[in-house]
């Protein structure tokens, strides 16, 4: 987005189209161009675990399933190679494509721009990047994923063995009033840890997980049996402590934590991964958004709702969804998605109709008598 103007009712948005240098209505997503490309660049959908091309499809649902070229492209860089544009038999690759400014003129608008995970390079005592066991959740997620890193299969970066002893430490980036870490709680961590414990327990049943909170929020409706479910599994325990990431043994690379016992004590206890639950952080482009949009944003720089009509911004005629609204999940966006739609519908409704036109179709004639003709038409 490069600009809004107007006001509710009547707003021009001036939209930004990067270009894919791939012409959509050629490519079949055949991904021939992918397995020719010399560039080899670490994959942003697999958190940069894995690898990819300067030309691929950025994620196996994507939609349209087709590939695009990004930055790293050498064409693009220096002007060599043009590989891709040699082997795709569908003339699909276009270099000469341009970014596209559109412009759209709306009633309403919904602001949707979601949330970004906490860095926990901003302290270093989470030891993230200088511990290659330790992972942010985010990792987790794709090394779980059958589409992920490893297949689906669960390994440590340090020598891609399956670990059976895993750490997860909770609200790391939330609940801290200290410089680099968020106040607020990011309300979905506790919950998405379970998660990946019961995942966990699903890929290998005789896994120890060891979760170190601070409590156990199970925001939701029906979370907290979530919870219940997997604090019963068998090698599975709920310990609530601060931790210490401690060190790592230079031999296994596997990490000692050290956290505080129940009864005052104090033990260090060796992982062969450590997973770090991440909170949620405003999306980057939070104030600039704000500043073109005309909407104020709270003191954590999430989106200002309204406290009662909580899609509602702090300006007529846009609303919000999702995560950019403040820490939620997956079910609450969807329903607040829907609640910011209805809200548009209910300013709009005036002028329900008004865009609509009537269809002229050609005069009827009689063709009694004529050749019979046969239409066959193909939906594309
Ligand atoms: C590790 C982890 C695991 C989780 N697991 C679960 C789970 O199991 N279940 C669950 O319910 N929730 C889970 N969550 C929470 C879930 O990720 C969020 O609830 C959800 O992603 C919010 O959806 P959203 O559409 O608001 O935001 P996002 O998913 O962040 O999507 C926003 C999109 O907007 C795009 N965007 C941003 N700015 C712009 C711009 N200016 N122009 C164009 N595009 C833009 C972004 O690139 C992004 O694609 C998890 C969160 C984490 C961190
Ligand atoms: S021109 Fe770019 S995208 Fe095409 S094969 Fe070469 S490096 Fe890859
Ligand atoms: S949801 Fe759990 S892990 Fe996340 S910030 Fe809140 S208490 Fe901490």
């Amino acid at each position: 987005m490069s600009d809004v103007e107007g006001e509710a009712g009547d707003f021009r948005v001036t939209l930004v189209k990067k270009p894919r240098y791939i012409r959509e209505d050629k490519c079949t997503g055949c991904t021939t161009c992918v397995e020719y490309c010399p560039v080899k660049i670490p994959d942003p959908f697999n958190q940069e675990i894995s690898k990819n091309k300067a030309v691929h499809i950025y994620f196996s649902q994507a939609i349209p399933l087709i590939t695009y070229i990004d930055e790293n492209c050498l064409y693009l860089k220096e002007k060599k190679c043009k590989i891709c544009e040699a082997v795709c038999k569908h003339e699909a690759i276009d270099f000469s494509a341009k970014p596209e400014k559109v412009e759209i003129n709306v009633g309403a608008i919904i602001l949707s721009l979601g949330f970004e995970p906490y860095d926990p390079r901003l302290r270093d005592e989470y030891k993230y990047g200088k511990f290659k066991n330790v992972v942010t959740s985010m990792d987790y997620e794709r090394i779980l994923s059958s589409t992920g890193p490893y297949e689906g299969e669960i390994r440590r970066s340090s020598d891609l063995r399956h670990p059976h002893k895993i750490a997860w430490v909770q609200c790391v980036g939330s609940r801290q009033v200290i410089e680099g870490g968020n106040s607020y709680c990011s309300t979905v961590c506790c919950t998405y840890t379970q998660k990946q414990v019961i995942l966990t327990k699903d890929h290998d049943p005789e896994a120890e997980c060891v979760v170190f909170h601070n409590d156990i929020r199970s925001y939701g409706k029906d979370f907290e049996r979530f919870f219940q479910r997997a604090e019963v599994l068998p090698n599975v325990r709920f310990i609530r402590s601060y931790v210490n990431i401690l060190k790592e043994d230079p031999v296994t690379n596997n990490i000692t934590i050290r956290y505080s016992t129940p009864d005052g004590g104090v033990k260090d206890e060796e992982f062969e991964m450590v997973v770090l639950s991440v909170g949620l952080c405003p999306p980057k482009g939070a104030s600039l958004v704000a500043e073109k949009f005309g909407i104020e944003l709270n003191e954590h720089r999430f989106c200002k709702v309204d406290s009662f009509v909580p899609v509602t911004t702090s300006k007529k005629g846009i609303f919000v969804s999702g995560a950019f609204s403040g820490p939620i999940d997956i079910p609450e966006s969807v329903f607040g998605s829907s609640g910011a739609a209805t809200k548009c519908g209910e300013l709009l409704n005036y002028r329900r109709g008004k865009l609509a036109t009537q269809r002229v179709y050609p005069e009827e004639r009689d063709v009694r008598g004529e050749e019979p003709k046969v239409g066959i038409f193909v939906c594309y």
